[in-house]
């Protein structure tokens, strides 16, 4: 699960960024409202951590725009502020849930997952099902109903079939896969999307499932998943 930070205090920024990659999360950091904004845009994120005091504009006028062109990635807002009429403003707005600074890790981890579950509506516990797939976050695990096979995944595989997943029978292109799996800032040539593609494509029929990854000529991947 890929997650946006838009903090402009850097030092909370960085360690929230630290201590999510530290629990399998990807994230990526946006010091204000303007880049935070842009960044959501790309429609990369599963989830956005959304501080309301930012420079060029605010937290409330980056939710406002999003949700205003439809766009329903799960929000969380975190903020110093504890008013009641805070936290009623940012829910009219359609943030999903509210977290007062300072918090602890625990607390905020409990929360994406809750978030998150509620998002998706295909998960099963922390679970993520698709079809006949299953991938299991906490232990990076792949299984397939109907068959006691299953494999670990490497943590880059990992995020890969994630996405795979969150986006079945969608065509998802080489650029996409890599800015979304190794980031903006990362030098990953294409080629690598095509090497992990290969190594899921293995594990994917090692747990004797029927979905497969399809190659789209000159664009990228789908997921087509078989419900048995
Ligand atoms: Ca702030």
């Amino acid at each position: 699960m890929k997650i946006l930070i838009i903090e402009d205090e850097e030092g909370l920024r960085e360690a929230l960024i630290r201590s999510l990659n530290g629990e399998g999360y990807l994230a990526d950091g946006a010091a204000d409202g303007e880049e935070g904004y842009s960044m959501i845009c790309t429609g990369l994120y599963d989830l956005v951590l959304l501080d309301i005091m930012l420079p060029v504009f605010d937290g409330m006028e980056v939710l406002r725009r999003i949700r205003s062109q439809g766009i329903d990635v799960p929000v969380i807002m975190l903020t110093a502020r504890s008013t009641v009429e805070d936290k009623v403003s940012g829910m009219d707005l359609g943030a999903d849930d509210y977290l007062t600074k300072p918090f602890a890790m625990p607390e905020l981890l409990a929360r994406i997952r809750m978030v998150s579950r509620r998002g998706s509506g295909g998960t099963v516990d922390n679970r993520l099902k698709t079809g006949d797939l299953i991938l299991d976050p906490q232990t990076y695990t792949l299984f397939c109903t109907g068959s006691d096979r299953s494999v670990r995944l490497g943590a880059k595989e990992y995020q890969l079939m994630e996405y795979f997943m969150r986006n079945a029978s969608q065509i998802l292109s080489r650029e996409q896969i890599t800015q979304r799996v190794w980031g903006y800032e990362s030098d990953a040539e294409y080629n690598n999307v095509d090497v992990y593609v290969s190594f899921l494509r293995k594990k994917i029929k090692f747990v004797q499932s029927g979905s497969k990854i399809s190659s789209v000529r000159g664009v990228g991947y789908e997921l087509e998943v078989s419900a048995t």
